[in-house]
């Protein structure tokens, strides 16, 4: 019977294309008088991915006319943290906040969502991955030209992050001059990406929140399969022109051979609060209804406040300025958390 086991647990292949007893995965069988059980050791921290697998083995074992109770015991191995190599760097989630269109609102929210996730007392690192318009220097208020950077961030080929606000922070801002143009080739930006998250030397981190550039290109496929992420939040506008951009996205990071889960939408600007009533000036519940639609959690809405947009400038996380902003964010960084 064990045999017979293997051999259907062979029939599962892994986008990687070898099936799950070459890739180590299953530990044990169990054969016993009222059940099978079988021990997996899964290092992609998906549940999704989790899930499939427990299915994908249970159809696989029936098929061979293997009529037991199936019953599969997952372990998480420790590598899905990465470890990087000052060996004192681990990284427990990775989590990338994307876009589809520019400007509505993706580095202002990956900020506060880092400085609340900070609050709540854990390890944050942010990293500015927008080459289009690294804005996390100015929202955190960091000034640094490139000489500066040079001298003050390489230590022993390492980078170290700037702290501010207790996050640490990395961005592609801090290798041009403020206001001038990153013009760089996809490959260029692609190494600098890889060594940001390889070559830093970022500690021991609960979570890396990564400011994607918005859209779906060249940056986003290398830095998809380059890293291990634990989830992507998208951030959008109720507006159709937003909305078909975020379609897009959502399509990419669905494509099998990228495949990261989404942990949910964030609605943005959903409205202006005039004296008497909400105006929502981009539409109402356009992000909700997408999210039902294409099967995405709705994490939350953020109105469209004055106060967040002169804090942005201003360079002070608004979740520092504002109780009713920073319960706002608190309740969207904790859905992300159980989303998790
Ligand atoms: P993106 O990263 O998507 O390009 P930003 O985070 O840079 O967008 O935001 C664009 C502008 O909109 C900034 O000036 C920011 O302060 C402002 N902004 C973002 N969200 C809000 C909001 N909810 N209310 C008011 N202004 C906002």
């Amino acid at each position: 019977m064990k045999k017979k086991i293997e051999k259907a647990l062979e029939n599962i292949i892994l986008l990687n294309k070898k099936n799950i007893m070459e890739s180590g995965f299953v530990k044990k069988i169990d054969i016993l008088s009222n059940k099978i059980v079988i021990y997996l050791s899964l290092s992609n921290p998906s549940l999704h991915f989790k899930n499939k697998l427990i299915k994908d083995i249970t159809h696989s074992i029936k098929r061979k006319n293997i009529l037991y109770p199936i019953c599969i015991k997952v372990e998480m191995k420790s590598e899905s943290c990465i470890n990087i190599k000052t060996r004192k760097t681990v990284i427990k989630n990775i989590i990338a906040v994307a876009s589809g269109k520019g400007g509505v609102g993706k580095s202002t929210i990956a900020t506060n969502i880092a400085v609340s996730l900070e609050r709540m007392g854990f390890h944050v690192g942010l990293l500015d991955a927008d080459i289009y318009g690294p804005s996390i220097p100015l929202m955190f208020n960091i000034n640094l030209d490139k000489e500066d950077f040079h001298t003050k961030i390489h230590k022993n080929g390492m980078i170290i992050p700037v702290i501010s606000y207790g996050v640490k922070i990395l961005s592609i801002g801090f290798f041009s001059k403020n206001g001038q143009a990153i013009v760089w080739r996809g490959p260029m930006v692609t190494k600098v990406l890889r060594q940001f998250i390889h070559e830093t030397d970022w500690g021991e981190l609960d979570f890396l929140i990564v400011d994607l550039p918005p859209g779906t290109g060249d940056i986003h496929l290398s830095l998809l399969q380059e890293i291990r992420l634990k989830g992507i939040v998208i951030v959008s506008t109720s507006q159709k022109i937003a909305l078909t951009d975020v379609n897009r996205s959502v399509e990419m990071f669905r494509i099998k051979s990228i495949y990261v889960p989404i942990i949910g939408i964030i609605e943005n600007m959903s409205f202006l609060l005039t004296k008497e009533e909400k105006f929502y000036f981009f539409g109402e519940n356009g992000v909700k209804n997408f999210s039902k639609k294409m099967n995405i959690f709705f994490l939350g809405e953020i109105p469209m406040l004055q106060e967040i947009r002169k804090y942005s400038d201003l360079g002070t996380p608004v979740v520092l300025r504002n109780e009713i902003i920073k319960n706002i964010f608190l309740k969207i960084t904790k859905n992300i958390i159980n989303q998790l």
